[in-house]
This record gives C-alpha cells, sequence and structure tokens, in this order.
C-alpha cells in the first residue's frame, strides 16, 4: 500500500511520519471528538451538517474549534487531492491537546486543540453488506450518557462489535431497558408491517446520525410514514424490514437479529428503495 498523506496541526505529512505527543488528551483520556464524511467520486457528502455536528460536540466538551467551515473544507479537499481519494472516507479527530502531562483537570485556555484529518478509501456504493444485508446481535448498550456527543470514547462499540462477530453476527445493536439505543456505530431503523418507518428519537441516548436526518427526508419524499420513537428487540425481530444507516454504511439492510430472520431473510423492498435513493439524493449534495 501506498503511504497516506495526513493532516496534522496544520501541516501535511507522509502518515509514517506524523506524531501527536504521548501526553495528548485524545489519547490519555480519551478527550476529544470526531467526524467521519463520505466521499463519493472525490467530493465530500453533507460536509455542512458534518461541520454543525462537530462544533456541537465540541462546544459540549468546551474543547476550542478556531478554524472556521471554509478552512475546515479546505484542508478535506486537500488531503481528498493528495491521496487520490475517489471514494471513502475523511475521519477528523480534534482532541483537547496536551500539556506535556498527565492531569485530569482541563488544561489552560490557550493550550491548543490538537487536528489530525486523514483519508480511508472503501467502496461505499457498491458494498456486498449493502447488496447482501447484515446479521446484527443485540448487546446491553453500557456505553456513557451523552451519546449524543460524538466522542473518540469507542472502546465499548468496538467491544460490542467484537461480542456479534463472536455470536456468528456482522455488527452489534445495542440494548437499553428492553428498547434499541442504535447499532455501535450506527443508527437502527425498522419497517413494520403497516408500512410506517421507524427510528429512535433524538435525545443523549444516540447520536444524531447526519445519514438518519437525510434518509428521513428521502422517506418523506417517498411519501413514506415516519415515527419517531423507540422500539424493542421483539418489535424488531418480527418487523416487515430493518436497516441501519451511517455516512460509511449509507443505508443497509439487516437481515437477521439475533438469528431471527427479519421478514424473509433477504434485504428488504422499502430498504434497498431507501438506499437507492439516497445515493442519488447524496450525489445531488457532493460538494
Ligand atoms: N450512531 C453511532 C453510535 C455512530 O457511531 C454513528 C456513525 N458515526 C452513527 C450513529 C451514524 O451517524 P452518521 O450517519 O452521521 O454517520
Amino acid at each position: 500500500m501506498t503511504h497516506r498523506t495526513v493532516y496534522v496541526n496544520g501541516d501535511y505529512v507522509a502518515e509514517q511520519d506524523a506524531k501527536v505527543s504521548v501526553f495528548d488528551r485524545g489519547f490519555l483520556l480519551a478527550d476529544g471528538v470526531y467526524e467521519v464524511s463520505a466521499v463519493l467520486d472525490g467530493k465530500l457528502i453533507d460536509f455542512p451538517a458534518h461541520m454543525r455536528r462537530l462544533r456541537r460536540s465540541a462546544s459540549e466538551l468546551q474543547i476550542a474549534l478556531t478554524l472556521d467551515d471554509g478552512t475546515l473544507l479546505a484542508i478535506h479537499r486537500e488531503l481528498i487531492r493528495r491521496n487520490a481519494l475517489e471514494e471513502g472516507m475523511v475521519y477528523l479527530q480534534l482532541t483537547r491537546g496536551s500539556t506535556g502531562d498527565r492531569d485530569f483537570g482541563y488544561p489552560e485556555a490557550e493550550t491548543p486543540p490538537t487536528l489530525v484529518l486523514f483519508t480511508q478509501a472503501k467502496a461505499l456504493v457498491e458494498s456486498r453488506s449493502g447488496r447482501e444485508g447484515i446479521r446484527v446481535a443485540t448487546q446491553p448498550d453500557w456505553r456513557w450518557a451523552r451519546r449524543d456527543i460524538k466522542t473518540v470514547q469507542l472502546l465499548y462499540p468496538s467491544m460490542a462489535k467484537m461480542a456479534a462477530k463472536a455470536a456468528g453476527a456482522d455488527d452489534a445493536w445495542l440494548v437499553e431497558n428492553g428498547v434499541v439505543t442504535e447499532g455501535a456505530s450506527n443508527n437502527a431503523w425498522i419497517l413494520t408491517h403497516e408500512g410506517v418507518l421507524v427510528t429512535r428519537e433524538l435525545s443523549h441516548a444516540i447520536l444524531p446520525g447526519i445519514t438518519r436526518a437525510v434518509v428521513l427526508e428521502v422517506a418523506k419524499a417517498l411519501s413514506l410514514h415516519v415515527e419517531a420513537r423507540t422500539f424493542s428487540v421483539a418489535e424488531a425481530q418480527s418487523a416487515k424490514e430493518c436497516f441501519v444507516t451511517s455516512a460509511s454504511s449509507f443505508v443497509t439492510p439487516v437481515i437477521a437479529i439475533d438469528d431471527v430472520k427479519i421478514g424473509d431473510g433477504y434485504p428488504g423492498k422499502v430498504s434497498q428503495q431507501l438506499r437507492e435513493a439516497y445515493i442519488v439524493e447524496s450525489r445531488r449534495r457532493v460538494m
């Protein structure tokens, strides 16, 4: 594999030369936030929405982000250009930086945050999971209580995915008090037999997915009935269709939950239709 060019605090450097302090609070305390923006045809999908969420995450944690959207867009574009990225993602991470030591207390306001970006090539449109769907296994939602903030504390989602894989599934759905919160790294949806599309309402319990918001719009444009409410594992298992949404998987059908087939066990018609419509809409939104 050829070496990527990554961005670290104002510099574009070869990935093997990129450096962040061992005292960085992102490294020591998971004190940081991130965004993942999808790239199609070398262009960014829903960039303004991702930057709005980044600013909200940073401000909820009082992490300074002084760069404006124009500058952040220029950095994203320069990385896409330097790495000749056609399809995939740009990962951005912003941490509270380093004072050169370890301490729970936040550093002085003048301590500069650390900003790192890199590209990841991935086939997003023509993917096996998009075509064939995925199997999910439920796991208890043992994450912290502010999942609306996109922090880099991803140990538990990582553990949940590993447990789901050990159970023979592709990904995890997280469950709390009998209801599904979301996937380990995506938002969860069901289609009822009455034809109502259901996804959990926004709150501190889930991440407000950018893809979720666009799919809600796309669904309304297709005249689908939509409800934002919680649903149980049992309701999802007996639903007509299930799917997940995220920037890096678009709309991906779910064909089984804990080995219980959803519908006939194949990707649902509405899920496939929403995936197609989401891709069409995204290509109109690129920048
Ligand atoms: N929920 C969680 C926990 C996630 O990690 C993600 C992906 N970052 C999502 C939902 C989907 O968000 P988006 O559509 O903005 O990628």
